[in-house]
């Protein structure tokens, strides 16, 4: 089982569309994988269809109290082998609660122990923070996958994500790796696109996809629906991007 989580400190970069669509197209390839929104704001759980009204036992129980990790378990009905963690919006009183928590880092990481075996590959959506729940989910991860949007201030704060990942490595996590960039909202008509892409391989080199995702209205559309791009239109070239990233993302396991 491969942990990766989505992660960039920075918000509205793709982060959970990335997320919500890889796990998809991987579960729709016959993997068996995990979705585990760590994000107060909950996108992932209500992109995927969840009613955040309705969960019981969320990523605030595994986190905060003794209840095992299968018990907040949900299997995604729409699409076969998508299951997720759902959030609520009681995690984001986590962070103040768990203050005094020993070795509270290291919390998801301990509680994923005992799943091991069961899925293919674990996806954390990470919340656009630097605070303990990401720390939890790159203390957790095998690798993080970045998305970084295609605008003018795309490289601004890259380089504190770059520190924080060095921090976590050395300090709780010394195999963490980066998985790859994902170049999110490109236009390829502008040239800033372009150049963005450009800078960030000057950082990022041979991390960064080749597969860029385009600024594709039903993308945005489809988590109000409570759908995944493949169910949502999957011939719109949004989802052809997401469908390409997948088998790149394979190709590089
Ligand atoms: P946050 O930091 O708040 O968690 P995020 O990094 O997870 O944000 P998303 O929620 O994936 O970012 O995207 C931000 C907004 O942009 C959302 O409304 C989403 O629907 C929209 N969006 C994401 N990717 C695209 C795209 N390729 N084309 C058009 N809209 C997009
Ligand atoms: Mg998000």
């Amino acid at each position: 089982m491969k942990v990766i989580c989505v992660f960039n400190q920075k918000g509205g970069v793709g982060k959970t569309t990335t997320n919500i669509n890889l796990c998809s197209y991987l579960a729709n390839k016959g993997y068996k994988i995990l979705t585990i929104d760590i994000d107060p704001q909950g996108n992932t759980t209500s992109g995927l269809g969840l009613d955040k009204k309705n969960i019981s036992t969320s990523v605030y129980d595994v986190i905060a109290s003794d209840k095992s990790i299968e018990e907040a378990i949900i299997k995604i009905e729409l699409i076969e082998n998508l299951y997720i963690i759902p959030s609520t919006v009681e995690l984001a009183g986590a962070e103040v609660e768990l203050i005094s928590k020993e070795n509270r880092e290291i919390i998801l990481k301990d509680k994923l122990e005992k799943i091991k075996d069961d899925f293919d590959y674990v996806f954390i959506d990470c919340p656009p923070s630097l605070g303990f729940l990401t720390i939890n989910a790159l203390t957790a991860s095998d690798s993080v996958i970045i998305p970084i949007q295609c605008e003018f201030y795309a490289l601004e704060g890259v380089g504190q994500l770059v520190n924080t990942l060095q921090l976590v490595k050395k300090s709780l996590n010394d195999s963490l790796e980066i998985e790859g960039i994902v170049m999110s909202m490109f236009d390829s008509r502008t040239k800033l696109s372009n150049e963005v892409v450009d800078e960030v391989k000057k950082y990022f080199n041979d991390k960064v996809y080749k597969t860029t995702i385009p600024r594709n209205v039903r993308l945005a559309e489809a988590p109000s629906f409570g759908l995944p791009i493949i169910l949502y239109d999957d011939k719109c070239r949004g989802a052809e991007a997401y469908e390409k990233l997948t088998v790149e993302f394979l190709e590089r396991q």
